[in-house]
């Protein structure tokens, strides 16, 4: 199985292992496969989620270095659950019960433990620099911590993150070191890419989310869930996916590809969505990003739509493939309170806007809304629309609970050593 660079013409290609380690491709662009691999006839739910999400990979690290440790990667990163919930006949995937309670936990726990095998193998060290604004520090942070070969350094402006968000940042000790800029989120990702480009530091890496590793664990839940659903109700779901920087989705696209029974793929967006608008005028146009309640969703230029768009390079296959619906921030806070009032489900401000274009766009299909985080992440917003206090969840609760370290530093990416 080799990846090509979505940029490239000249035919380069990579094993899954060096797209893993380089994470970005040398020409700019993002490693994709060669061809979709199909999912083996062996496939089985038998054995638990992570063993079908281990089938599900397989195909991608054939003849890689990893292939051996493949099954091992998968015990380790994903020993979680992954459950449904079901209310009023309508399914949702529940992807919040990792570590940081959200799902980017099952692609930057793939990618840790992938890299700590690979480095381990050329008794390598690699220092990940993360500049964050919220959700991908924690995941990171939560992920690599305790991991040998690998070090972290976390950056966050100081003043701009949210104070659970803050916890997860922080909470950490051992290889993960937290620094809390005098600046602002954009002086955090000036210092990371002038620290990758001093040539007197070496061993650097990045964790970001258009990583191979972070993305192929998101194509392995939708193998499982949709198989979990059609062998429930006999019938192929449409899956609708919270969407900014569009890795999420990509992954439902590959799974899709693969031959995983998913009727159709539709796309959740805030008040941030150049994917709608380019369906609607079919000019694509990235744009500053506009702050809503679904702020893990404030993208205005999805870096993964070149995947999609290499995917579907007409205009033609693109709306043949990809539906995206728009939710405002009112209709956040309407759906959070509709869901509730009905049934006493709470969901997430990201999960809204995917059970809002559900109820809008899908009502007439078997369908799975994907829910991307716990609500008690954002109990800020959450809370006063219900009436009441969300318990914090278990996993959840230890991170909250453990005793912040931060450095507090000038916006200067010497200050790091
Ligand atoms: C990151 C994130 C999203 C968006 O996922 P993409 O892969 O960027 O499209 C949605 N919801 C939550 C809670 C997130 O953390």
């Amino acid at each position: 199985m080799r990846y090509i660079s979505t940029r490239s013409a000249d035919g380069a290609s990579f094993s899954a292992s060096e797209a893993i380690l380089k994470g970005l491709a040398p020409d700019g662009g993002l490693f994709v496969p060669e061809s979709i691999p199909h999912l083996g006839e062996d496939f089985t739910l038998t054995k638990g989620a992570w063993y079908a999400m281990y089938q599900a990979l397989k195909p991608y690290f054939a003849g890689d270095e990893l292939e051996d440790d493949l099954e091992e990667i998968c015990r380790s990163a994903f020993s979680f659950p992954v459950p449904f919930h079901t209310e009023n006949g309508r399914d949702t995937l529940e992807l919040y019960f990792g570590p940081t309670a959200a799902f980017k936990d099952f692609g930057a726990r793939f990618l840790a433990f992938s890299m700590e095998k690979l480095l381990a193998k050329r008794n390598e060290d690699l220092t990940i620099l993360v500049a964050t604004s919220g959700d991908t520090g924690g995941a990171v942070a939560s992920a690599f911590h305790g991991r040998s070969h690998l070090s972290v350094k976390v950056l966050f402006p100081k003043g701009r993150v949210a104070k659970r968000q803050r916890m997860q940042l922080t909470g950490w000790d051992g290889n993960v070191s937290s620094y809390e800029v005098e600046g602002s989120f954009d002086d955090c990702q000036r210092m990371v890419k002038e620290a990758f480009m001093d040539p007197s530091l070496h061993g650097l890496s990045s964790a970001n989310s258009i990583n191979l590793g972070r993305l192929l664990p998101q194509m392995a839940y939708y193998v499982y869930a949709s198989s979990v659903y059609k062998l429930r109700y006999g019938l192929d779901p449409v899956i609708i996916v919270p969407t900014g920087n569009a890795g999420n989705a990509t992954g439902a696209y590959w799974a899709k590809a693969m031959g995983a029974p998913i009727g159709r793929i539709v796309l959740a967006a805030n008040a941030n969505k150049p994917i709608t608008d380019y369906l609607e005028t079919g000019k694509y146009e990235p744009r500053p990003s506009v702050q809503t309640l679904a702020n893990a969703m404030d993208v205005g230029a999805p870096s993964n739509i070149e995947r999609l768009f290499h995917m579907f390079p007409d205009d033609a296959s693109f709306r043949e493939n990809v539906s995206a619906w728009s939710v405002s921030d009112e209709d956040i806070r309407r759906t959070i309170k509709e869901v509730y009032d009905e049934s006493g489900y709470v969901i997430c401000p990201h999960t809204a806007c995917g059970e809002r274009v559900r109820r809008d766009h899908c009502c007439d299909e078997p369908s799975i809304v994907v829910s991307t985080a716990h609500p008690a992440k954002f109990s800020d917003i959450v809370e006063p629309l219900i009436g009441r206090e969300i318990a914090i969840p278990e996993n959840l609760y230890r991170i909250m609970h453990s005793t912040p370290r931060a450095k507090e530093i000038p916006a200067d990416y010497h200050q790091l050593w």
